[in-house]
């Protein structure tokens, strides 16, 4: 009887040791690689949400790790059995995460508690609060190309499932912008056969045509309708261009370039009158896809106006060599800009940045900028901030109110876009400011 006691204990004991041990192993393997990932964060400052990321809810959260597993971008971990967000600047805002979770612990929110993100108000199909008026693309808060080009296609497809209502005679669609969001919206449009216009008023491209020379755009697959697969992930601007063009040519669409809209106006339901430099379009729904760069947010210091040395883009580095340059902003578009300007014959290049280190920048320009730092081909004048821009030189004012002067021949503006506030107001769009809150 005692043996067969010590039988059952014994299997009791073996078949533990069998179901128990690897789930210990695994939530150690787990959490050993949230440890890694959250010291790659505070690394490369990563822990610091910059827009959309994920807060998981403590209460519902019971551990099961899917949302760690579809995130592509490693932005979850799992600590003391429950998700946490370790790297919340990586994300991206696929919500995967969001949609995997079985017990709705996690949600996607904009802004943190005390760091506010003023954003148009648009539901999921991304309509605004006015009927039939959509936004799309960096303008709705969420930036990256492949994030653009999905909400372009996806805007469209939820808008062909929904035509017939409005005046006859219209237009079904005025697409404004065509960068990535409204190529793929105008695209997807063509592909449904809708009768649309597109307008922008620079050339097909949007933000990515301003990028510097060469650059490298980091981007993920996306699938252009009527034409296929691009299943590019890292891809020179221009290359990129080129494959647009490519596609706008393969799908027959005609885009209203050099033409500015002035004005969305809703006339009545689902009428609305689009007036450009050129001219008016009628139409019974308006896709904005015109992001947030069109307006470089300025310094707003005495000289900035004036100087014609003061510029909030660079296309052309090799047009600037034996110069003193400073960029003025640390995230990726002011570290590119330095990195290419430093590359240039002659250049001094110097960047002013408010903070005391780079964060929320790409692990690959983190590791491009150190090394330019520790060979000195770029100096950083860490918690800065210009106060005053002369003809030749630039007024710096650090935490502790001390002025210094640097010598600049051309200074560089990025500290991000505005978002085109009156435009929007006049077409009746809702503003909200988030602040991290579900
Ligand atoms: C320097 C830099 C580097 C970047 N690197 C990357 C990267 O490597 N990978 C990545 O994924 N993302 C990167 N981004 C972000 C990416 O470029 C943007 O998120 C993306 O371009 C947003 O696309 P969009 O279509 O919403 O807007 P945009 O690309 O800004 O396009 C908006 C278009 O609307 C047009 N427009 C605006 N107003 C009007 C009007 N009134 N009438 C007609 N047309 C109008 C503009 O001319 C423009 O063509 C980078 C951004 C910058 C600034």
């Amino acid at each position: 009887m005692e043996q067969d006691t010590l039988v059952i204990w014994a299997i009791g004991f073996g078949l533990t040791l069998v179901t128990v041990v690897p789930v210990v192993l695994r939530l150690r393997h787990k959490e050993r690689q949230t440890d890694a990932l959250e010291l790659k964060a505070l690394k490369y400052g990563l822990h610091e949400p910059a827009s959309l990321h994920p807060i998981v809810d403590p209460a519902r959260c019971i551990g099961t790790s899917t949302c760690v597993s579809v995130c592509p971008e490693d932005v979850l971990g799992i600590r003391l059995g429950q998700a946490i967000a370790v790297s919340p600047a990586r994300c991206i805002g696929h919500g995967l995460c969001e949609r995997s979770c079985p017990v709705e612990a996690i949600q996607l929110v904009f802004g943190t508690e005390k760091r506010g993100v003023d954003l148009p108000r648009v539901k999921g199909n991304f309509e605004t609060n006015v009927e039939g008026l959509y936004i799309v693309g960096e303008l709705g808060g969420m930036g990256l190309v492949a994030n653009a080009f999905e909400q372009g296609r996806q805007c469209i497809d939820g808008i062909a499932r929904e035509t017939g209502e409005g005046p006859e005679g219209l237009l079904d669609l005025v697409i404004v912008g065509c960068g990535p969001a409204g190529l793929s919206a105008s695209v997807t449009a063509a592909s449904q056969n809708l009768e649309f216009v597109t307008v922008e008023k620079e050339d097909i491209g949007g933000t990515v045509r301003h990028y510097p020379r060469k650059k490298i755009v980091m981007t993920r697959p996306v699938t252009v309708p009527g034409y296929g697969k691009l299943s590019m992930r890292e891809i020179q601007k221009e290359q990129l261009i080129d494959i647009w063009k490519e596609v706008v040519k393969s799908v027959g669409l005609e885009v209203a370039t050099g033409e500015t809209v002035a004005a969305v106006q809703r006339i009545a339901p689902f009428h609305f009158r689009v007036t450009t430099d050129r001219g008016v379009y009628e139409s019974h729904r308006v896709v904005l896809a015109i992001g947030r760069r069109g307006i470089p947010r300025k310094l707003s210091v005495p000289g900035e106006d004036e100087s014609p040395h003061v510029v909030y883009s660079l296309r052309e580095p090799e047009a600037y060599s034996n110069d003193s340059i400073l960029v003025v902003g640390g995230g990726d578009s002011a570290v590119e800009a330095a990195l290419a300007l430093a590359e240039q014959p002659g250049n001094r290049v110097k960047m002013s940045y408010r903070r005391s280190s780079f964060s929320r920048i790409k692990p690959g320009n983190h590791e491009r900028i150190e090394a330019a730092l520790k060979q000195g081909t770029i100096d950083v004048l860490w918690e800065t901030a210009p106060v005053e821009i002369g003809s030749d030189h630039v007024v710096l004012e650090d935490q502790a109110g001390a002025r210094t002067e640097e010598r600049a021949d051309c200074v560089f503006v990025f500290i991000g876009g505005e978002l085109p506030t009156d435009f929007l107001r006049s077409a009746g769009v809702e503003i909200e400011t988030h602040f991290g809150a579900p």
